[in-house]
């Protein structure tokens, strides 16, 4: 899973087309408007045609229980890559809305394709951009989003490593949290998000509450990782945290 890292973390595509043959199997393949049958067929994919950094089979059933228990209504997502986290938590939450924010405009096409193909398009945005842009993104996510002071009932954060606790701290001086919200961090242990686990660790019982589930890097049964959720104890707009 180490081959083209360093392209990954700049594309956000491993560089020999795989994002865009899945979209081309899944369309192919996977019974239309069958949003289950859509997640088994991108797993299939990731397990026997080429690794994918999405979620994956195993990380996914801890989302999953991260969106039943947020009830979510609002869901943002940080890191669309193919769609497929996004689909999940749109089959996890059957009646959520889900703001997926995608930093590369190729896999914000590749995704809108398999979700459009899953039938969840209605439900689930992508908006190309990043948080850390200087606020065209913040500002869309207000305008034309519906975001609101302790709208977010659940964000993912599955981007960039070192963007965890920066966006993490953009969600919170925007408000968007209210008390009892989830975030939940995949690839916390690899490639690592450190200083998130370490602000977590130290916030432990006073702005945040937190598990860390300890599982496996996805579609292989070898390699450790992290996933951690935690829920917000404040409320909106604790200046502090
Ligand atoms: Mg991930």
């Amino acid at each position: 899973m180490m081959f083209g890292m360093k392209r990954l973390m700049t594309e956000w595509q491993v560089g020999d087309g795989r994002e865009a043959r899945l979209a081309d199997y899944v369309v192919e393949r996977a019974r239309r408007g069958n949003a289950a049958d859509v997640i088994r067929t991108i797993d299939e994919y990731g397990y026997n045609e080429s690794f994918l950094i999405n979620v994956g089979d195993e990380k996914g059933l801890i989302l999953d229980a991260a969106v039943a228990r947020a009830n979510a209504g609002l869901i943002l997502e940080l890191g669309t890559y193919c769609g497929y986290s996004a689909l999940r938590m749109a089959v996890a939450a059957p009646t959520a809305r889900i703001v997926s924010i995608e930093f590369k405009q190729a896999n914000a096409q590749i995704a809108r394709r398999i979700l459009e193909h899953a039938g969840v398009s209605d439900r689930v945005t992508i908006v190309v951009g990043t948080l850390g842009d200087g606020g065209a993104t913040v500002q869309a996510l207000r305008n034309s989003h519906g975001f609101e002071t302790g709208s977010v009932d659940m964000a993912f954060i599955d981007h960039a490593k070192d963007a965890y606790l920066p966006d993490l701290q953009l969600i919170l001086d925007n408000g968007w949290l209210r008390h009892g919200s989830l975030v939940v961090a995949d690839n916390v242990k690899v490639p690592g998000a450190p200083e998130y686990q370490a602000y977590m660790r130290e916030k432990e019982g006073k702005f945040w509450h937190t598990v860390e589930h300890e599982t496996h890097v996805e579609y292989q049964s070898v390699i450790k990782d992290l996933v951690l959720v935690s829920e917000y104890l404040g409320g909106p707009r604790t200046a502090s945290n």
